[in-house]
């Protein structure tokens, strides 16, 4: 390990002079490490960031995932990894989700954030489901107004404009720890 290796938790810097970037986040005092990794800081952006391994970036079968949903088609969604097993991920890898056996009007809109499992690699793709009950989406809007949502038994209520949609919920949508870091 070099010097410049993190563990998850470590102080990187002080937030009077970096913030929190890539894989880092500040407890409102010091920016630490979210993961394990090489410290990068950077002067000109004013950011301390944790460059993360490559190896741990390419998620495994029955990894759980989180990530950001990129595009949705008439049988399955598109999803930019974000996090594999909990730990922040900057390679951007995708996956795709199959919604062919999930009844529901609008499983899930581009930029909600979703919670998916790992079923395989097949020629070059990763394949992920999101039909398990801990799996969903985590974060949506509204489609009409872009405003907040709240669950309504097996559907979404908007707070804003009261339109009532559905989405393929994660039992873990509205318990949202996983955004402090994305911010
Ligand atoms: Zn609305």
């Amino acid at each position: 390990m070099s010097e410049n290796a993190t563990y998850p938790g470590e102080k990187i810097a002080s937030i009077e002079e970096y913030e929190a970037g890539y894989n880092a986040f500040d407890d409102g005092d010091m920016v630490r490490a979210a993961t394990i990794g090489q410290k990068d800081i950077d002067k000109t952006t004013r950011t301390a960031n944790i460059n993360h391994p490559k190896n741990l970036s390419i998620p495994k079968v029955g990894d759980v995932v989180i990530g950001t949903v990129a595009a949705v088609m008439s049988s399955m969604i598109a999803v930019s990894i974000d996090y594999i097993n909990g730990n922040p991920t900057t390679s951007k890898v995708e996956c795709v989700c199959s919604t062919r056996n999930i009844r529901k009007r609008n499983i899930a809109l581009v930029n909600d954030i979703a919670k998916l499992k790992i079923l395989n690699h097949l020629n070059g793709t990763i394949h992920a489901t999101i039909d398990e009950s801990s799996l969903g989406i985590l974060f949506t809007k509204c489609r009409k107004c872009g405003g907040k949502v709240v669950p309504m038994r097996d559907a979404i209520k908007c707070t804003e404009c009261s339109w009532i949609d559905e989405r393929k919920l994660s039992a873990d949508f509205g318990k949202s720890d996983f955004v402090k870091l994305r911010e």
